[in-house]
């Protein structure tokens, strides 16, 4: 039976060192032994997958803040055409954004 082979990364102690991971190898990078956790394919895959989450998260949250910072300035012009216009179809579309957007107030 053969032994098994360790990671050969190196992990910090908390106090400032490093000590060699303990986990058995499960992949081989470039010559180098590595457990799942250190394996520097699935690490980016990790990274990349968090980034991309962080970005969506980011996106939407700046979606958002764009239509707060709109709000105001569309609550208006609808206000302007609702006072202005005929009754229609965008005038009761109008009626309609500005009881929606007071009631969230
Ligand atoms: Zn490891």
């Amino acid at each position: 039976m053969s032994a098994k082979i360790g990671c050969d990364a190196r992990v910090s102690d908390g106090m400032f060192r490093s000590r060699a991971c303990t986990r058995a190898a499960s992949v081989v990078r470039d010559g180098s032994h590595y457990c799942k956790q250190h394996d520097p394919v699935a690490k980016e895959a990790r990274r990349d997958a968090t980034q991309s989450a962080w970005r969506a998260e980011w996106n939407v949250k700046m979606a958002r803040r764009r239509i707060e910072m709109a709000a105001p300035d569309l609550l208006a012009a609808c206000e302007l055409v609702a006072a202005s216009s005929m009754r229609n179809e965008a005038y009761d579309a109008c009626i309609a954004a500005i009881a929606k957007a007071k009631a969230a107030k």
